[in-house]
């Protein structure tokens, strides 16, 4: 405040004292000093509330001057500076950050805040509000304080609430939204420590499980202080205290598949992917229908947000999943991010005319968005084809499997083949 007074104040001076008075009228002020005149000019520009009216108070050479210096309410960085150089911005929240402080996520296609990130993580735990909003740390250490009223407590020891306070972490230079903790650190709540994070080790094989951790129970009414020392390496971590409500996986799926692609704008998509010199070279593609996990037909057909793939998987066995997934919210498909998700309207379509049809295959999907259904039958025939071509090897077959038969009364897997046809 004190910088931006004097940045203000230094911008001010080189002005008229015609132009600051008309400046003091337009804002209502009776100052008649040059020092009032300009003083009453910084109150007015640090409010806010005022911000709407700069154009109209404040002729437009002075605006240029100030907008270097003007604090811009949009940027919200985990550095918690307000520099306005090199800045992106989220495209869910439309916040901006520093490109430097964001590392390699500044390059993500879809780049998103971690604000946004550490929100949207874990849809399993929704979180409500921030009461600690995500910062840095990196090599130094920093103490935040947050106030953990009654009203809190209450709720999260009501059984019925749901309502839990998790401790969050990213690790900034890997790509990906997924809970990473620092490899060696210690946590400190009001001066104890209350979880220390050590590298899995070499000998054991599973990975260290990084997820959220569950301070609900820690926090004493009134302020509590927090603050994590981490090893000395050049890993940039955000942190953040969120207060979050567990959703049942019911009340995941209502609102998962409450986003969807309408049909419409499903066969655009299909469309696209044919046109795409890059993505399919054919004018059709067979499609299974099936869940990539359970190899059952897919029941509600969803893809990740992000996903630029034409199959589904389905969404129901995808939120059931996630418990033993470390709920990564990956998608089985491409391996990508998918903790938001949305359903194909046009592929729930194609499913429910297939669900009709049994000995269904999958589908032959056409550039058009137009489809043939593939059945089990023409695949049998198909094969019982292929191999009456080759006669020859067929009868081979016969004989192996008479040979067999005449050898040993049991029937053999190959003479099942044979006495099939
Ligand atoms: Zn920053
Ligand atoms: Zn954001
Ligand atoms: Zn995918």
């Amino acid at each position: 405040m004190e910088a931006f007074s004097n940045q203000t104040t230094q911008i001010l001076s080189n002005y008229t004292f015609c132009t600051l008075k008309k400046i003091v009228k337009n804002i209502d002020n009776s100052a008649t000093k040059k020092q009032d005149m300009i003083r009453s000019i910084i109150f007015y520009l640090s409010n806010p509330k005022n911000e709407a009216n700069f154009s109209f108070m404040f002729p437009k050479e002075l605006l240029n001057d100030l907008a270097k210096i003007l604090p811009d309410r949009n940027l919200k960085c985990i550095c918690e500076k307000t520099n306005k150089n090199n800045l992106i911005l989220c495209r869910a929240c439309n916040k901006k950050q520093h490109i430097s402080c964001m590392g390699s996520l500044s390059m993500l296609k879809f780049y998103e805040c971690t604000a946004c990130m550490i929100s949207k993580m874990n849809p399993a735990d929704e979180v409500l509000d921030f009461l600690v909003f995500p910062y840095m740390i990196g090599q130094q250490t920093i103490r935040k304080s947050f106030n953990y009223t009654e009203n809190l407590k209450n709720e999260v020891f009501s059984s019925k609430s749901g309502i839990e306070i998790q401790f969050r972490c990213i690790k900034l230079q890997r790509p990906g939204y997924c809970m990473s903790w620092p490899n060696k650190a210690d946590l400190y709540i009001n001066n104890v420590s209350v979880r220390k994070f050590k590298p899995s080790s070499s000998s054991s094989l599973s990975k260290r499980k990084d997820t959220a951790l569950d301070l609900s129970t820690i926090f004493k009414i009134g302020v509590n202080e927090i603050w994590m020392i981490k090893d000395l390496d050049n890993e940039i971590y955000a942190l953040a205290v969120v207060k979050v409500h567990k959703l049942t996986n019911e009340e995941i799926l209502k609102k998962m598949s409450a986003i969807s692609m309408l049909k419409d704008k499903s066969i655009e998509f299909i469309k696209a992917k044919f046109s795409d010199d890059n993505e399919i070279k054919s004018c059709s593609i067979r499609l299974n229908l099936k869940c990539p996990y359970t190899l059952k037909t897919i029941t509600i057909p969803a893809r990740g947000k992000d996903c630029s793939h034409l199959s589904c998987f389905d969404l129901i066995t995808f939120i059931d999943i996630q418990k033993y997934e470390n709920y990564s919210w990956k998608c089985p498909i491409c391996k990508g991010l998918a903790y938001e998700v949305y359903v194909d309207k046009y592929f729930e379509e194609i499913l429910n005319n297939c669900r009709k049809i049994t000995m269904l295959e999958g589908i032959q999907l056409k550039e058009d968005g137009s489809y043939d259904e593939i059945y089990l039958e023409e695949e049998d025939n198909s094969l019982k084809r292929k191999l009456s071509d080759n006669e020859n090897l067929n009868k081979e077959l016969k004989k192996e499997s008479e040979y067999v038969l005449i050898k040993d009364s049991k029937p053999s897997r190959l003479n099942a083949i044979i006495i099939d046809d």
